[in-house]
Order: C-alpha cells, then structure tokens, then sequence
C-alpha cells in the first residue's frame, strides 16, 4: 500500500467518518396512505377519510416491501432517508475517486 502523506487521511478513514454522521440512514420512502378497515358501518371509512398510516416502502431482496411507521417516528425516518440520499452521493464521489486515482497510478 502507498504510504499516506503527513496530515493527510487515508481515504477510507475519511469515508468512515462522514458515513458515521450519516447515521441513522435509510433507502426508501415514507408515505402517509388512508386505510380500510371494512368494518361495516365505519364512518370513517364511509367519508373517505379512512384510517391513516405511515408506511415506509422499500425494495429487499429485489421486492417491493412496506412496513408501518409509528407517527412519532416520522421525522427520524424523514431524516434517515435524507441521510441516505447523501450516503448514496457519497458512495459515487468514492467510485470516481477510486477511478481517478486508477488513473494516477499508470
Ligand atoms: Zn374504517
């Protein structure tokens, strides 16, 4: 390995740190949605306002998944998706920087 210059940090160093300010991260999306309860009679499912859910929707293992979301948990989970955007941004800075450096070292 090339030894690293004084003051200077080694690239995964770099990386594992504003990975670790990117916590908590999440890859999905969060969408209020109005349920059915199908209870007959139910007057707020016979007005249209339903019953409100959080769900936070995702793919694992190449399906589409959805769970529920406590409500006081939106902002948090707002959060960690933003966070994850940024992961994301972060990860192509290291594949251009690995290409880049690829390139240097011929
Ligand atoms: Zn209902």
């Amino acid at each position: 390995m090339k030894p690293t210059q004084p003051g200077r940090k080694a690239p995964e160093t770099a990386f594992a740190k504003k990975a670790a300010a990117l916590w908590p991260c999440a890859k999905g999306s969060l969408a209020w949605v109005r349920n059915r309860c199908g209870r007959p009679g139910c007057k707020r499912c016979a007005s249209g306002e339903g019953h409100p859910a959080l769900l936070y929707t995702f793919r694992k293992d190449g399906r589409q998944r959805a769970m529920s979301v406590r409500p006081e948990l939106e902002g948090a989970m707002r959060k960690a998706i933003e966070n994850g955007r940024a992961l994301e941004a972060l990860m192509v800075e290291c594949g251009i920087a690995t290409v880049r450096a690829g390139r240097a070292r011929r």
